[in-house]
Order: C-alpha cells, then structure tokens, then sequence
C-alpha cells in the first residue's frame, strides 16, 4: 500500500518548527540603524522612556487653566468668575504659581502653571477684558495630562520583536532613539534550474522560455523583507547544481526551482544531499506543488519548489513564506486565513490533495465587509490567470463544489500585523 501523502498542515508545522530550531541556535544577528531608515524592520532591544511621558503636567484642549479647588462643588450651571493673569502657548512656560481665584490663557501642549490643575475648554469660558467665567461640573486634572502619566522615566515603551512602523517609529522619535538595533534580515539565494530557462533579457528559441520563477520569488522574499541574493539560472547538470547550492548554503535560505519531480533531468534532491542537506520532506498532499522538498543543514534551510509557476508560487506562499517570518523574527509567522462568502464563479471539487484556487478579495455586504471572487485557470502552469488574484481560496482535500454564498477560506499573501 503506498503510503498517504504529508498533509499541508503537517508540512506547515515541519517547516515552521525547523526554522524556529534553526534560528534559536545562533545568537540573533543584529544591526544598529537610524530610525529614519528602520521602517519595517524588527526593533531588537527593548526601548525606554529617557524622561516622563509626558515631561509636565500637560493641557490637552485650549482653554482656561486653574486650580480645581476654586470651582470644586460646582455644578454644571453654577459658575466662577475668575481674574485672567496671562496666557501659556505651546513651548512656553508660566513665570510663577498660579493664586486661587486666577486662571491663565492656555493653549494645547503647553505646560500647566504651577498651581493649576484643571482645564476648561475655552468653548464653554466667557472671556470679558481680564476675567472669565468657568462652568463648573468638571473633575479635577479634567483636560490635563499628568507628567508621567503615558510612561514613567525608564519605562519600556517599545518591545522588542515590534515591527518598526508608523506609530512605533513615532515613540521611538518622541524618546530620543535615533538609532535603534534591529534584527539583520535573513539572507536568500534564489535559484532556478532548466535546460529550456533563458534570462529575461534574452530570446527564447524554438523550444526555450524565459525563467519567471526566480522573479516570482525573489520578489516574494524581498516583500518579505529578506535580503535576497540572485542565484541565476543553473542547468540541468550535476556539477553546476552542486557548485550552485554550495554558494546558496551560505545564506539562512537557500530556494530552488524546478527539478524536484520525477523527470530524468530532475537532479536537485540528490544534489542537495550530496552537498549534506538533510531533508525533512519531500511531496504534500497540496494542488498545485506536490512534489515540493525541505531540507536543512546546520546552517541552512532549503526548498525546493516545483517548477510549474503556480506549483512555485503557491508552494512558497504556504510553505515558505512562514519559515521567512520566523527567521526574520517578525512578530507574526503563519498564514492569514479568513473565512469569507464566494461572491461568483463556481470552485469545482476537491480531489485527494489540498488545493488552491487563485481568488480576488473584494469590498462586499455582510458582516465582514469582505468577499472573494473565484478565478478560473487552466493549471499550474498558467501563471497569466493566476495573477489576476491577490488571495488564495483553499479547499481541503475531498471537498464538494463551491458556489456563490458559501463560505470559503481564503489565504492573505502578507499578515495582517503590520505594527
Ligand atoms: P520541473 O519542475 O523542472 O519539472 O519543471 C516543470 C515545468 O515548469 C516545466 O514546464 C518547466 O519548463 C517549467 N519551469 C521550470 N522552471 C521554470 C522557471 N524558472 N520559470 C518558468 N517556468 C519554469
Ligand atoms: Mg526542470
């Protein structure tokens, strides 16, 4: 009896647990960069406060500031008049405490007088020549942020493994970090392998095509934030295929395309073990990408990817991509997968493997918001028709037909967790 098939999901866990082995065997690659240059990257230190957050006692809103005990007791209809000594701008100051019975002009992100502790916002103040008139109803520090009050001196305001993005990079501005220790990207040879490959560059004869996979690739893993490195296009021979995957073994990935199923010319599995590669799996139960292989040295892990251009492109989506994740330490290493209604087109059923069908995520009604369009193709090698999708729609092995208002999975090229 020959026996089943790896699934997806054993295959997933296979490759994740490699690589989380892999990488907590060395100690963590780093690099200091400035913080105007790090967005992306993944903070490597645990970031702090150099000073109260915020520095002073902080109004919020522009208004009127002064001493809460004035007004307190004060309902919503009762009023206080007060005598106006001044005003207070953003970057200014207040020369000397504040007496009761006095308020000052103030205005957003200016520091409160020494006395003060309430604000009122300057919509609901009476302003007369040198006095206004407060509504009460309003709790004391109300409009005011305290000094410390987001983060105490010294207090960790960004973890490491963050994502340095937007408002993250924005608190590291705010404490002063302009350089910061991320983690080094992880370095990825891409090479493709054929007889029939020319380079992009160059004109197919009768019976060539241009190589397209190392493309597809790179382009992931460098989306993917990897340092990638152009392995070129090795022929279908052993010498050159060994020579090819010793330089790759250099790296923390090395990713080949084509030669990995059963064809006469197909070399790459007994030249990545003739060059020590363990491998840990070789053929998943997954449509299209069967014959996809995992492997690793000490140093390195390896794919090898079927060539077909969908085969190559799904295989590194599901298979790749997380062991990507990982070695990058970005926070978030799996797959998205969502659950969303099929808005058209018709998914026929399942065979024996896990299968992948090319889909369009769209705006949609209900109550997420979201739906997904099926695409028709005509195979793995039809990489034209499945570029027109941004989604993959996964069906599990022995599913029936799916058609428009059924639920199906849908799995997102990039994660969701982007800071
Ligand atoms: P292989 O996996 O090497 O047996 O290749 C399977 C199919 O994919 C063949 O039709 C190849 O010509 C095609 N193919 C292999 N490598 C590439 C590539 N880098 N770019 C485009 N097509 C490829
Ligand atoms: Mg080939």
């Amino acid at each position: 009896m020959k026996t089943p098939l790896l699934s997806l999901d054993q295959a997933v866990e296979i490759v994740i647990e490699t690589a989380l082995a892999l990488r907590d065997c060395k100690p963590a690659a780093l690099r200091t960069v400035s913080i105007w240059e790090a967005s992306g990257l993944v903070l490597a230190e645990d970031v702090r406060a150099d000073r109260p957050l915020p520095p002073f006692d902080k109004s919020m809103m522009d208004g009127y500031a002064f001493r809460f005990d004035d007004i307190a007791g004060l309902t919503r209809d009762e009023k206080k008049v007060f005598d106006v000594v001044g005003e207070v701008a953003a970057g200014g100051s207040f020369s000397r405490p504040l007496a009761a019975g006095e308020a000052v002009a103030i205005m957003t992100g200016a520091p409160l007088p020494e006395g003060a502790d309430t604000v009122q916002i300057v919509e609901v103040c009476e302003r007369d020549e040198d006095t206004v008139i407060v509504r009460g109803g309003l709790n004391r520090g109300e409009n005011v942020t305290q000094l410390g009050g987001q983060a105490i001196a010294g207090e960790v305001v960004v973890e490491r493994g963050r994502i340095i993005e937007s408002l993250t990079a924005g608190v590291l501005a705010t404490v002063g970090k302009a350089q910061v220790d991320v983690y080094r990207r992880p370095r990825v040879t891409v090479i493709a392998t054929g007889d029939e490959l020319v380079n992009v560059e160059d004109t197919p004869e009768a019976s060539q095509i241009r190589d397209s996979n190392r493309r597809t690739l790179m382009a992931l893993a460098e989306s993917e934030w990897c340092r990638v490195v152009d392995g070129g296009i090795i022929r279908d021979e052993r010498e050159a295929l060994r020579m090819a995957i010793r330089e790759g073994l250099e790296g923390d990935v090395l990713v080949l395309s084509g030669g990995v199923s059963a064809g006469a010319y197909d070399y790459v599995r007994e030249c990545l073990e003739a060059e020590g590669v363990g491998i840990l799996f070789h053929q998943v139960a997954i449509k299209p990408g069967k014959p996809v292989l995992f492997g690793r040295t000490a140093t390195t892990l390896v794919f090898g990817l079927p060539g077909n251009p969908v085969s190559s492109f799904v295989t590194a989506t599901v298979l790749l991509t997380p062991a990507l994740r990982v070695l990058g330490r970005r926070p978030d290493h799996r797959s998205w997968e969502l659950r969303v209604p099929l808005t058209d087109g018709v998914i026929p059923p399942t065979g024996k493997r896990t299968t992948f069908h090319p889909g369009v995520i769209i705006r949609a009604a209900g109550p997420m918001g979201i739906g997904v369009r099926s695409r028709t193709w005509d195979g793995s090698a039809d990489h034209i028709r499945y570029a027109r999708s941004n989604v993959l729609i996964r069906r599990e092995a022995d599913s029936g037909a799916a058609s428009p208002g059924d639920v199906v999975s849908i799995v997102l090229p990039r994660s969701l967790v982007q800071w």
